[in-house]
C-alpha cells in the first residue's frame, strides 16, 4: 500500500486568500484605506493558519518517516511477502520476496506464482491454493512447500497464508514465505543420527558422571539390560571381573587426557555370560571444552575371536592331535632360550620317534595311524608339566621341551632323562586301535640348551642325531647328544646316499652262520647280510638294515636275499652233504607286512623248485604284533605250503603266552642277551630256562643264539635245548667257508 501525500504550499494559499478577502471588502476604488481592526485580524488569522501551518508539515514530516520505516520493514523483513490475486498472478512481492524467488521484482509482476512451485509440489500446491480461496476473511494456514528459484535451485519454504481483500474490495491471498532449508536439513540431521544410534554396535550415553542417559536397542540385545534397567546406573552393572580396578582407571584417565579410548575387554551380560568386545568410549565436550557426556560403543567380537583363535590353532597347532606345531614350538624355544640367558637355567630338547610307524601305517592304514598319534599325544602331554611344550613335527616325530630346569647341567640332564624314560614307559603300554590292541616302542634323543650359544637349528639337529643314536642302539631307549654321535650321523648319511647303489653294485653278499646239535652237526645255517661297501670296507647290518627299512629299499634287499637263499638250497639240494641243511632267513617288518608277500615267498619257492620246509623265516616279535591277525594268516597260509618260521630275539620283546599259542611257530630263538649272561645274572639263567620249558609245552624247537663258551653250551644242554649258534661253533662267514666247515664238519663227523 501507498500513501501519497499532496504537498501544498499553504503560505501562497493563505496570501491568493488573503487578498480575495481584501477586495471583497473593499473594492478597487475604496483600497486605498482599509480598516485597522480587519488588518488586525487578518493578521491573527494569518498567524494561526501559520501555525496551523507548521503542525501539518510536522505532521507530514513524521508520516513520511512512519512511511519510510514501513517501506525498510516490509521490503527487509527477514521474510517474504508474496500478494496472490485469485487468478494466482502476483499482485505484489517485497524485496526479500523477489529475493527468494531468485527474480528481480519489476519482472515479478503479473507472473504466476505457481510457476515458482517445484515440481514435486505442483498438486498440491494447486490444492492447498484452491482451499485457501474458497477461506473466509481472517483464515490462516500454514505449510511447507518447495520452491524453485529462477535459476532452478530449490528450497523448502514455510509459507503462512491467509484471504484479504485489496483496497478497491478485490480477494487476494497474502503469503509470507521462510527459507526452513537450513531447519529441513538440521532436521534431517537429526534423523540420521537417530538412525544411526539405531545400528548393531550396542550404544551407551553416560553424564559425565558415568550415568547412563541413554542406550541403543542392540546394547539392550547385546547386553540384556533393557533401557529402563541401564538409566540412571553406572557402567559398572557391565564388569565381567576379569580386569583389575587399575584397568578402568586407566581407562577413565585415558578419556579424560584424550577423548578417546578403545581396547577389547571382556564384559557380563545380564544372564551372568562374560563375552569379549571392541570398546570406544568418547568424550563429547561442550563449547567451553567441558565433559558433557561419554559416548560408548561396543561391538561383540565372540565370533571374531572365536575365528581367530581358530586361524591361530591352524596356524599353530597340529590339526590332527591339538599339539603345537613345528613352528609354535620355534616361538617357544627362542623364548627359552631367552629366559635360559636371564636366569642361567638349562632346557632341554627331547626328539621322541615311535619305532616301526610306517609299518604299522602300511598294514593297518592311516586312520589306524592316526588313531595311535592322538593317543600318543594325550600320554606326551601326562609326562610333562603345563608349562612344558609337547609338540608334533610331523609323521611320528614329536618334541618334548622342558623349561627351566635347574642351574646345574648334570641335575638337568638327569631331570631330562627321568622325564625321557617315564615317556618311554608310557608309550610301550598298550594301545586300543579300534579292535587292535597294539603295542609300540619309542626312541628318543635328548639335547640341553642353555642360553643362545648354541641357536635353533643346531639345537634341533643335535637332538635329532640322539634320536638317530637311539634308534641305532636296539630302539626302545633314549640317548643324549654328543659330538661322537655327530660324526655316527654324517657317516650314516654318507651310507643312505650309497644304499641304493647297493643292491644294483653287486655289493651285497650272504654270510652263512652254521646251526647246530650239541655234538657238532650242522643241521640248518641263518644267512646274515653284509654290504661290502667300497669305501668303508664290510658294513653291518644293523648299520644299514633300519636305513634301508626307511628308504624301502628293504623290500629289493630282502628278495634278493630270499632268491639268494633258495638257489643255494637248490644247488645244495643236488649234494648229499647239503641236501638236508635249511637256511633261515630274517624278514624285516616293511618286507613282511607288504601285501605280496606271501606270493613273492610262494613264488620263489616254485621258481627254485625247492624243499620248502628247508626254509626257515625268522620273524621277530615287534614284527608279529603290528597285526597279529594278519600275520597269523600270511603265516598260515605259508605253512600250509610247508614252510618253517622262527621266533628271533626271543625274549627281548612283548614275550605272551596268549599270541604265541597262537602263532604257527616251528622254532624259538632265545635271544642272545640271555645267552650271554648264563651264569653271570641268575635271573637270566631262569629266563633261558623258562623259555625252553615253554617250547616244550608248545612242543616247538628251540635254539640258543651267541652262544661263546662252553659253560653256557653245558648248560643249554642240560636245560633241554638242543640247538645252537654262535661264535663257538662259527662266526658268520661267506659261502665257501661255510661250506669248507661243513667237510670239516663232515671229516670231524
Ligand atoms: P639276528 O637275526 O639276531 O642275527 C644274529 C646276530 O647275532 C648276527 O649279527 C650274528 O653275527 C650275531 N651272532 C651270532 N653268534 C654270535 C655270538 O656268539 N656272539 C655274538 N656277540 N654275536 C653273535 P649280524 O650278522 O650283525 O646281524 C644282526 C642283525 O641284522 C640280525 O640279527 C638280523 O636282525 C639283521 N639281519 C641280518 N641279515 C639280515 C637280512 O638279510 N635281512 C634282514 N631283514 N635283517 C638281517
Ligand atoms: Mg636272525
Ligand atoms: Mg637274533
Amino acid at each position: 500500500m501507498t500513501v501519497k501525500v499532496e504537498k501544498v504550499d499553504l503560505r501562497q494559499k493563505l496570501r491568493i486568500d488573503a487578498e480575495k478577502l481584501v477586495a471583497s471588502l473593499w473594492p478597487e476604488e475604496n483600497s486605498a484605506q482599509p480598516s485597522e481592526i480587519m488588518l488586525h485580524e487578518l493578521l491573527v488569522h494569518k498567524i494561526e493558519l501559520e501555525m496551523q501551518n507548521d503542525e501539518l508539515r510536522r505532521a507530514n514530516i513524521t508520516l513520511e518517516q512512519v512511511r519510510d520505516l514501513y517501506l525498510d520493514l516490509y521490503e527487509f523483513a527477514p521474510v517474504g511477502y508474496v500478494s496472490v490475486r485469485y487468478d494466482g498472478l502476483i499482485s505484489a512481492i517485497n524485496l526479500t520476496g523477489s529475493t527468494l524467488l531468485g527474480i528481480e521484482r519489476k519482472r515479478l509482476r503479473k507472473q504466476r506464482f505457481s510457476k515458482f512451485v517445484t515440481a514435486n509440489d505442483q498438486d498440491r500446491w494447486h490444492r492447498l491454493f484452491l482451499h485457501m480461496k474458497t477461506a473466509n476473511k481472517g483464515y490462516k494456514q500454514t505449510f511447507t512447500i518447495g520452491l524453485r528459484q529462477a535459476n532452478g535451485k530449490e528450497f523448502c519454504a514455510q509459507i503462512n497464508c491467509s484471504p484479504s481483500l485489496l483496497l478497491d474490495a478485490s480477494p487476494v491471498l497474502h503469503f509470507t514465505i521462510t527459507d526452513i532449508s537450513n531447519c529441513k536439513q538440521i532436521e534431517n540431521e537429526l534423523r540420521i543420527a537417530a538412525a544411526a544410534f539405531e545400528t548393531q554396535e550396542g550404544i551407551l550415553v553416560s553424564d559425565p558422571n558415568y550415568v547412563i542417559l541413554r542406550v541403543n536397542r542392540a546394547f539392550t540385545k547385546m547386553t540384556g539390560f533393557s533401557a529402563e534397567e541401564a538409566i540412571g546406573k553406572t557402567p559398572r552393572i557391565l564388569r565381567s571381573g576379569r580386569h583389575p580396578p587399575e584397568f578402568y582407571k586407566t581407562m577413565r584417565e585415558t578419556v579424560i587426557a584424550e577423548g578417546e579410548w578403545q581396547g577389547e575387554i571382556y564384559n557380563r551380560r545380564k544372564n551372568g555370560e562374560i563375552y569379549p568386545i571392541w570398546l570406544t568410549i568418547t568424550a563429547i565436550y561442550d563449547d567451553d571444552g567441558q565433559i558433557i557426556h561419554y559416548v560408548a560403543t561396543q561391538s561383540d567380537i565372540s565370533q571374531q575371536k572365536a575365528a581367530n583363535e581358530q586361524i591361530e590353532q591352524l596356524v599353530f597347532y597340529d590339526p590332527l592331535t591339538n599339539l603345537a606345531n613345528r613352528r609354535l614350538l620355534k616361538d617357544r624355544l627362542n623364548l627359552a632360550l631367552s629366559a635360559s640367558t636371564r636366569n642361567k637355567r638349562y632346557g632341554a630338547l627331547l626328539f621322541i620317534d615311535l619305532d616301526h610307524f610306517k609299518t604299522l601305517n602300511d598294514t593297518l592304514g592311516h586312520n589306524t595311524g592316526d588313531l595311535l598319534l592322538k593317543q600318543v599325544a594325550l600320554r606326551l602331554k601326562d609326562c610333562v608339566r603345563e608349562c612344558d611344550t609337547v609338540a608334533r613335527m610331523g609323521g611320528d616325530e614329536f618334541v618334548v621341551m622342558l623349561e627351566d630346569i635347574d642351574k646345574n647341567q648334570q641335575h638337568s640332564a638327569i631331570h631330562a632323562e627321568t622325564v625321557g624314560k617315564k615317556i618311554l614307559a608310557a608309550l610301550n603300554a598298550p594301545y586300543h586301535l579300534g579292535d587292535h590292541e597294539y603295542r609300540c616302542t619309542s626312541s628318543i634323543g635328548i639335547t640341553l640348551f642353555y642360553d643362545h650359544k648354541t641357536n635353533q637349528d643346531e639345537l634341533f639337529k643335535h637332538a635329532d642325531i640322539a634320536m638317530y643314536q637311539a634308534k641305532h642302539n636296539g630302539r626302545n631307549t633314549l640317548c643324549f647328544f654328543d659330538q661322537t654321535m655327530q660324526t655316527a650321523l654324517i657317516e650314516r648319511t654318507a651310507l643312505e646316499r650309497d644304499l641304493h647303489l647297493a643292491l644294483s653294485g653287486n655289493q651285497l653278499i650272504l654270510y652263512y652262520q652254521m646251526q647246530n646239535t650239541h655234538d657238532g652237526q650242522v643241521v640248518g645255517a641263518e644267512v646274515l647280510i653284509r654290504w661290502l661297501h667300497p669305501e668303508f670296507g664290510l658294513v653291518p647290518p644293523n648299520k644299514f638294515i633300519p636305513l634301508a627299512e626307511d628308504t624301502g629299499l628293504i623290500l629289493g634287499i630282502g628278495k634278493w636275499v630270499l632268491e639268494t637263499a633258495c638257489a643255494q638250497l637248490k644247488l645244495w639240494a643236488t649234494q648229499d652233504l647239503t641236501k638236508d641243511i635249511s637256511i633261515a632267513i630274517n624278514v624285516s617288518a616293511r618286507q613282511f607286512h607288504e601285501e605280496d608277500f606271501v606270493d613273492n615267498i610262494i613264488r620263489a619257492v616254485e621258481k627254485f623248485d625247492i624243499n620248502p620246509s628247508l626254509l626257515k623265516l625268522e620273524l621277530t616279535e615287534s614284527l608279529v604284533l603290528i597285526n597279529i591277525e594278519e600275520t597269523i594268516s600270511k603265516m598260515n597260509a605259508l605253512r600250509d605250503k610247508g614252510i618253517r618260521f622262527a621266533m628271533d630275539d626271543f625274549g627281548t620283546g612283548y614275550s605272551s603266552l596268549t599270541y604265541l599259542t597262537r602263532l604257527p611257530l616251528d622254532q624259538l630263538k632265545i635271544d642272545r642277551s640271555f645267552v650271554n649272561n648264563i651264569g653271570v645274572n641268575a635271573a637270566d639263567g631262569v629266563i633261558v630256562q623258562t623259555i625252553i620249558a615253554m617250547t616244550e609245552t608248545l612242543s616247538i624247537e628251540v635254539i640258543a643264539e651267541g652262544v661263546e663258551t662252553e659253560d653256557q653250551r653245558a648248560f643249554l644242554e642240560q636245560q633241554g635245548c638242543g640247538l645252537c649258534q654262535g661264535y663257538l661253533f662259527s662266526k658268520p662267514v661267506p659261502l665257501a667257508d661255510f661250506e669248507a666247515l661243513l667237510q670239516g664238519n663232515l671229516k670231524l663227523g
